[in-house]
């Protein structure tokens, strides 16, 4: 992202407006040199009607000025209101959310005075798509999309991110052992990217010990990078064992936008009584700076903020008798902080941003796979008689199958049931058919349109269709347990 010097601005509901003053006042102070446009988001926007939080001019503003500095907003509950983040994120292209976790201790405490953590999430993808469907009475779906590029943009992201903050290890997070394809696609890109930076360590946790290691062994831990969902999940982990969840602050990256923020929300009930802290946006404040070129500004502030805190200046979300010397409002904290402008922590270790941070990730269009279609699994809403799988794939295979595409095997909820299945095995409404052809003769669309046709014919209910293909002659789709 280049130098830029006008950026937007939205004060968000509750806390929102309290702590972007005081933010604004400190950046005001350390001279950052930026022209702020303001613009309403929020609650008072989604009850006038913009059921996604943001009018059509603040867009305008918000595509324009390309960097967006944003305090928390109130989603109100019910209706049909969209998330104002997940629009920002996806209608921007934001595909890298980066939130960083560090101990402050002693004066906040943490059981891990070494940790720190960059939480590198991908940001777009993943079941955030929000593609969900009712297919029978008993079953739902979500869709979890993975793109290669998606993936590799992310991955990128993460080993630039630690060759330019200085770090030493990037660790990837997926459940590979269980969805080997899309998760599996994620570690494969990781393992790929991974080699073209010899000089970063490189290393893999499945997510379920990983988050363990998270809460447990932090220390151990740089940047991390995950998919949407994990991410999601364990920042707020680092989150709460780092002991700050009122002093993170994120950014979301995009290839020309970039929106920072806060981690925690609009805190209603606190607010108007200056006494929220400001630190989280503040933080977000400072990440933004270095992206926009003004390393010197952010480290200015950082460390002031840095020194207001050792020096016990709290705010009542960590005030400790023990440690702290003085208790204040948010806009007394912001005064601490201006005051102390140019100077640095004893205790706590300084910041020192490189000037140089500029991140850029290029992802080259590869060429398309050899596709080949070798099946089609059919999903059928049934429950007749009994559940019973033999007769159901008895039927289906003498009279809803064609000479082209036979039944292969049928599962339940992933388990095979038909041919060979237990009869413990609980049965929903949703089966799938998988068809292949026996003789291992490629498939066509018209091949499955004669195919459902032949189903329709005897009278079951398809609701949908995933055609089974083979990329460059790997197959692309997983087999049933006990297939
Ligand atoms: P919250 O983060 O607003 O508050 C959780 C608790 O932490 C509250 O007790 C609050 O008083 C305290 N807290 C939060 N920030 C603080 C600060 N800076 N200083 C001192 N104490 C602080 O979470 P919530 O109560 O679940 O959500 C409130 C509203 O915020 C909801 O409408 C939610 O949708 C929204 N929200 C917005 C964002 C965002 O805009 N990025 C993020 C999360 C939640």
């Amino acid at each position: 992202m280049a130098k830029q010097d006008r950026i937007t601005v939205a004060h968000g509901d509750g806390i929102g407006p309290e702590i972007m003053d005081a933010t604004l006042r400190i950046m005001d102070a350390a001279e950052v040199g930026l022209t702020y446009d303001v613009i309403e988001i929020g609650e008072k926007v989604y009850k006038s009607g913009h059921e996604s939080g943001i009018s059509p001019e603040s867009w305008e503003t918000l595509r324009n000025n390309k960097v967006f500095l944003k305090a928390p907003i109130t989603t109100p509950q019910g209706g049909g209101f969209k998330s104002l983040n997940v629009t920002i994120r996806k209608s921007l292209g934001l595909y890298s959310n980066v939130r960083p976790f560090r101990a402050y201790t002693p004066y906040v405490p943490s059981h891990f005075p070494n940790m720190d953590v960059v939480i590198v999430r991908e940001n777009e993808e993943d079941l955030y798509a929000g593609i969900e469907h009712q297919q029978t009475s008993e079953v739902v779906q979500t869709i979890k999309l993975i793109s290669e590029p998606g993936s590799e943009k992310i991955v990128r992201y993460a080993f630039e991110y630690a060759r330019a903050y200085g770090r030493k290890k990037v660790t990837c997070m997926t459940k590979d052992n269980i969805m080997k394809h899309s998760d599996g696609l994620f570690h494969k890109v990781f393992n790929e990217v991974a080699k073209e930076y010899p000089d970063i360590a490189a290393d893999h946790w499945i997510i379920d010990i990983g988050s363990a290691v998270v809460a447990a062994r932090p220390e151990s831990l740089d940047v991390v990078v995950t998919l949407n969902l994990y991410g999601d999940v364990i920042s707020d982990i680092a989150a709460e064992v780092a002991g700050s969840v009122g002093m993170a602050g994120s950014s979301n990256i995009g290839m020309e936008h970039a929106m920072f923020e806060a981690i925690h929300g609009s805190a209603p009930d606190i607010a108007g009584q200056n006494i929220a802290n400001p630190s989280g946006l503040l933080n977000g404040a400072t990440m933004m700076l270095v992206q926009i070129g003004k390393a010197d500004k952010a480290e200015l502030i950082q460390n002031a903020w840095l020194k207001t805190l050792e020096d016990g200046i709290h705010t009542g979300d960590i005030y400790d008798p023990k440690i702290s010397v003085e208790r204040v409002g948010t806009k007394e904290f912001a005064d601490a902080v201006i005051e102390r402008l140019g100077q640095k922590p004893k205790k706590l270790k300084p910041v020192k941003y490189n000037e140089n941070v500029s991140i850029n990730v290029e992802v080259a269009e590869k060429p398309a796979k050899k596709k080949e279609m070798v099946g089609v699994d059919v999903f059928i809403d049934w429950r007749e008689g009994n559940r019973d799988a033999d007769a159901f794939g008895d039927k289906l295979s003498a009279e809803g199958a064609t000479d082209k595409l036979k039944v292969k095997v049928i599962s339940n909820r992933g388990v095979l049931v038909y041919p060979g299945g237990m009869p413990e095995t609980f049965k929903s409404d949703h089966w799938r058919v998988r068809y292949t052809n026996p003789n291992n003769e490629l498939v066509t669309n018209s091949d499955v349109l004669e195919l459902l046709q032949k189903i329709q014919d005897l009278g079951f209910d398809f609701i949908k269709t995933e055609h089974l293909y083979h990329f460059d002659g790997e197959r692309g789709y997983s087999l049933s347990q006990g297939e």
